[in-house]
């Protein structure tokens, strides 16, 4: 062997796994079954007082989900990961660790519209509190800190507009701050934008989008940048304090720059329970040995599309950052030079009414409520996904009536190009 380090794409094909040691199978089996036979007694009671690592029951752990987990944190560059049911279980078992009731989270506002009911509606009734910042002024993130706070969630490629966060000056106010910075990746997905080179100290996905790739699975994931140290201030007694319900033993104190990944397997998943079945992990497994083809492919139509909608004489704007006169293009040479994602929004000049016949007309993009799959899609957030929001918010959010979101797929983009040619013209 050299001693090279794999690059990503010999990362996503083989990270955390290797041939069964039983049977010699080269692809990672599905270990579907719910538990795991001990030992002996000494064996099963240190698997559960956490003096060893192994297999329990899969509400806790699988093997077929623990190579998932290590090709996500490799490919992340974090120290560990934890796969769960759906982006949105990741997101609330994450927070779980972080906040007691009382406690507030600052989120930049241009977000998944779930995630914005999410934080706004479900997680009100835990007692956790979100104070909404603008990611495109740093300075109101800075503004919303208050001693309560415990977390700042942003997104790296932001829905529904594909704006990029400058995760930098955001990870400086959450230092400053003393909290920890968690961005969702998974528009980007580690392939575009690697957060934690960035100063995340926590990366959530969901494994539903661009890593599995193919709209058949969903699946979410927790990666443990391994960067804050949880033991000041007593702040986040989850990870800091004595667990009555392991022996009395402190997580930090235990296992050290992974105590975050551990905290949300051993606390948040074995109690809250969103374990990822074991076949979407393999289907995911599948679809992440791929994901650099892929996702060079849906960028490079996404931008051939973009092009083509900005010069179409019935579109009024097109939101996307690989353009170079948008917006945020300097933040996405910095950010995501291969490619500024796959998901972007543009507004008609015939408002609601055209954003609606236009999604009625196209063909070979489907209409429907998902993003990051091999095949085109297509919504209106103003009559779907963000119908919820008052006019204002919308607006705010990136998903104003007249606006159309796209997740360009992986076919021939002059196919594309073609549906949306008659969708327009006729
Ligand atoms: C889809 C999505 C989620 C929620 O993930 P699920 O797997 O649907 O629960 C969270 N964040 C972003 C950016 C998403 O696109």
């Amino acid at each position: 062997m050299s001693d090279r380090l794999p690059g990503f794409s010999t990362l996503a094909v083989h990270a955390g796994a290797q041939p069964d040691p039983t049977t010699g199978a080269r692809a990672t089996p599905i270990y579907q079954t719910t538990s795991f036979v001990f030992n002996d007694a000494d064996h099963a009671a240190s698997l559960f007082g956490l003096q060893a690592f192994g297999n329990i029951y899969t509400r806790i752990g699988n093997p077929t989900n623990a190579v998932l987990e290590e090709r996500v944190a490799a490919l992340e560059g974090g120290t560990a990961a934890l796969a769960v049911a759906s982006g949105h279980a990741a997101q609330v078992v994450v927070l779980q660790q972080l906040l007691q009731p009382g406690d507030e989270f600052i989120a930049a506002r241009k977000l998944y519209g779930g995630s914005i009911n999410q934080f706004t509606h479900a997680f009100k009734s835990f007692g956790w509190n979100v104070v909404w910042a603008d990611p495109d002024d740093i300075a109101s993130f800075e503004r919303a800190v208050t001693p309560r706070t415990k977390a700042i969630f942003i997104e790296s490629i932001a829905n529904p507009g594909g704006s990029i966060t400058d995760i930098e000056a955001v990870s400086t106010v959450a230092r400053k701050a003393g909290v920890p910075l968690i961005v969702d990746n998974t528009l980007a997905s580690p392939y575009l934008i690697r957060p934690i080179d960035h100063g995340a100290d926590i990366v959530v996905h969901s494994l539903t989008k661009f890593l599995g790739g193919h709209g058949n699975s969903l699946g979410g994931i927790i990666v443990d940048a391994g960067t804050f140290d949880w033991s000041t201030g007593g702040k986040y007694p989850m990870l800091s304090e004595p667990r009555p319900e392991y022996h009395g033993i402190r997580l930090q104190e235990t296992f050290g720059n992974f105590a975050f990944a551990i905290a949300c397997r051993v606390l948040g998943l074995r109690d809250l329970g969103p374990a990822l079945s074991p076949f979407n992990a393999f289907m995911i497994l599948t679809g992440i040995e791929t994901l650099p083809l892929r996702m060079q492919k849906h960028c490079d139509n996404a931008k051939a599309i973009a092009e083509y909608l900005a010069g179409h004489p019935a579109v009024a704007s097109v939101s996307y950052a690989g353009l170079p006169n948008d917006k945020y293009n300097q933040l996405a040479r910095k950010y995501a030079p291969r490619g500024a994602g796959a998901v972007f929004t543009f507004s008609l000049k015939g408002g609601y009414d055209a954003g609606v016949s236009l999604v009625s007309k196209l063909q070979l993009f489907s209409h429907l409520a998902n993003v990051g799959d091999t095949r085109s899609l297509v919504i209106h957030p103003a009559s779907t996904t963000h119908s919820q929001l008052d006019d204002a918010a919308k607006v705010k959010s990136g998903a104003g009536p007249d606006v159309v979101r796209l997740s360009i797929g992986i076919e021939d983009k002059e196919d594309l190009i073609a549906d949306l040619e008659q969708a327009l013209g006729a």
